[in-house]
Order: structure tokens, then C-alpha cells, then sequence
């Protein structure tokens, strides 16, 4: 039986559902957790009118529902962290390409899907900490040279089911080929100073303490704990100093975090202005310095901790590599004994 408060409800229902439709906008579903991603929601709300609605979780997380959600996904933004996991998402299909002459004309070629399925919008270059007092820096080359004698018992190293490190070896293996890498990789495990533990702020922490003398660490974690609250981390950092290998060694590994539009986007316009929008000056400041990442827009000064690393030459492979080169890379390390 229909009663009044059914159709008071229908009522409702229909008058939500017109509000809905002329509000405009974006669903963004991120795997980065940073709170001044959120500031930098709420100025994209400011200055365009699109409300940001944010779901948050891993990216394998992420992947999973927008797939289950299938067509009627609201997703329209996906955003993650390192090309390897931008690659997975576009290989389950979650993405779709996009075009924008705004965002070809920023930022460089090289960290632009080449099929245009996603961009990166920060880059992290993960370079190789050292100890000050056991390191001496003339020591230092490439990652190819961490698998000399010299190193032996010296290094330490996240697990390879790491997707840092899995892109690491897949840009190796891009330009070495795929039995030279494995060949690196068996000498580096060797090389290893204790069985492959902890994310990459544990591995600076040894090398602080004086465990290892070598690790391989994205830079921003390094560069959070010099500008840490915290005077033991500081303490931590002030034992440490980073390396980018330079280009007569091979130069140094890039990796990204970056956005695509989502495969069914229903709002597909807001989610290409909302990308947009992350490239910006004004956005980069947030989304990128903020959280001590290299902005992908050059004219963007950098702060005095990035500058302190010094200025870096890439290794010259397309991040899009990192991601076809997954699957094989995690053989070679399996191959190679990297747990
Ligand atoms: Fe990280």
C-alpha cells in the first residue's frame, strides 16, 4: 500500500535527484593520502564552481571498485602514485585517453601515457642515500655500480614487491635488457646488508644508524625528515645525505604521480579541467612542493630543500616503460632472490 510518506519520499527522492543533475561535479578517486591534496580540492571548488567529491583507498583498492561498479562507476578522476600502478590501472580498464592542449603543451612528453590514458603530475626520483661518514661520495655512480664487490654487505633495500623498486628494475631493464638486469640484480641481492624490510623512511633510519651505508629511497622521504617537527628526525636526516646518479652513470630513475579520467566518467569535461587544474602554478605549489616532490612544471621555483639535492638528469626512459616492464621485472627479482 502506498502511503503518504511514500510519496514524500519519492518526492524527495525526485527533488535530490534534480539537484544532483545541476550541481556540477568531479568524483575523484585517489590513492594519494596528503592533506594538502585536500587544500588544494577545495580552491578547485573555488575557483570553477565543481564540487571535488573524494573516495580514497590503495590503488589496487581503487581499481577493484570502479571495475565492480562497471558503467554506471561515478568515477571520473583517477589519481595514484608511481607509473607502475598508473599502467595497472590502465591495463584493467578503468581508464580512457584523453586530450588536452593545455596539458601536452606543460608538461613534457616523457610522462605522458603515449597513448594519452594518463599524466604525471609530480615526479619523485628515487636516488640513492648515503651515509656521510662511511660513504665516500666519489664512490658513487649508478645503480648499475651498487652491484660491485666494493658494496658488499653495505646496502640496504626495500622488498621487491615494492612498486618503487619493481619500476626501478623495469627501467633497468628497459635499458639493459631483461639477462643483464637479472645478472645486476643476483649481485646486488648479494651486496645486501640484511634480508629486504620496511618502507623507505626504515631504510634511511638504517643507514643513519649505521646498519648499511647504502639505500636505494624516493627523495621525498629524506626531504620529510629534514623538514620534520620532530628533532630525532632531523637527528636522522643530518647523519644522511642523498645522491641522483648523474648522467655519465645512467642518470637517475623518475617516477610520478599522476591522473587519468576515468574509463565511464559522467563528468568528463570537469575531470580533464580538474587534471588541468593540478598542472597548474597555483596547484603545483600544493600538490607537488608541498609535499617535497619535483613539480612537473618547470618554471616553478623550487624550494630550498629540493634544491639542497641538487639538480638531477633523468635516465631517459618513458615512465610508460615502467609499466610494461612490470610483469618481467618482478620475474627477474624473484629470479634474482630480492624477497
Ligand atoms: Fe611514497
Amino acid at each position: 500500500m502506498i502511503t503518504h510518506r511514500h510519496i514524500l519520499f519519492i518526492i524527495a527522492g525526485f527533488l535530490f535527484f534534480i539537484s544532483c543533475s545541476d550541481e556540477e561535479v568531479v568524483n575523484i578517486y585517489s590513492s594519494r593520502h596528503y592533506d594538502t591534496d585536500l587544500q588544494l580540492y577545495e580552491n578547485f571548488t573555488e575557483k570553477t564552481g565543481i564540487a571535488v567529491n573524494l573516495i580514497e583507498g590503495s590503488s589496487d583498492e581503487l581499481i577493484e571498485r570502479i571495475n565492480n561498479e562497471g558503467i554506471n562507476s561515478p568515477a571520473d578522476v583517477v589519481i595514484t602514485v608511481d607509473a607502475g600502478r598508473l599502467w595497472r590501472a590502465k591495463e584493467a580498464g578503468v581508464l580512457q585517453s584523453f586530450e588536452s592542449d593545455y596539458l601536452s603543451e606543460t608538461i613534457n612528453d616523457q610522462m605522458h601515457d603515449p597513448e594519452g590514458y594518463w599524466v604525471g603530475l609530480s615526479k619523485r626520483v628515487r636516488g640513492i642515500v648515503y651515509n656521510k661518514e662511511a660513504v665516500d661520495t666519489t664512490d658513487l655512480e649508478g645503480y648499475w655500480e651498487l652491484a660491485d664487490d666494493q658494496w658488499n654487505g653495505r646496502i640496504c633495500m626495500r622488498s621487491s614487491n615494492n612498486i618503487y623498486n619493481q619500476s626501478l628494475v623495469a627501467s633497468l631493464i628497459e635499458t639493459y635488457g631483461e639477462e643483464e638486469t637479472e645478472e645486476w640484480a643476483t649481485n646486488l641481492v648479494n651486496n645486501f646488508a640484511r634480508s629486504p624490510q620496511g618502507g623507505d623512511t626504515d631504510q634511511i633510519q638504517a643507514v643513519a644508524a649505521g646498519l648499511c651505508d647504502i639505500a636505494i629511497v624516493n627523495h621525498y622521504y629524506l626531504a620529510r625528515l629534514i623538514r620534520s617537527d620532530s628533532e630525532e628526525d632531523r637527528e636522522v636526516a643530518s647523519q644522511v645525505a642523498m645522491y641522483f646518479p648523474a648522467d655519465e652513470h645512467g642518470g637517475a630513475h623518475v617516477n610520478i604521480s599522476g591522473a587519468g579520467v576515468a574509463a565511464n566518467s559522467p563528468n568528463k569535461e570537469n575531470a580533464i579541467r580538474f587534471i588541468e587544474y593540478l598542472a597548474t602554478e597555483e596547484a603545483q605549489q600544493y600538490y607537488a612542493i608541498a609535499n617535497n616532490e619535483f613539480p612537473v612544471l618547470t618554471t616553478m621555483e623550487l624550494p630550498e630543500v629540493l634544491g639542497q639535492f641538487g639538480n638531477f638528469d633523468t635516465d631517459g626512459v618513458n615512465v610508460a616503460m615502467y609499466g610494461i616492464n612490470n610483469p618481467t621485472a618482478i620475474r627477474v627479482m624473484d629470479r634474482a632472490g630480492w624477497r
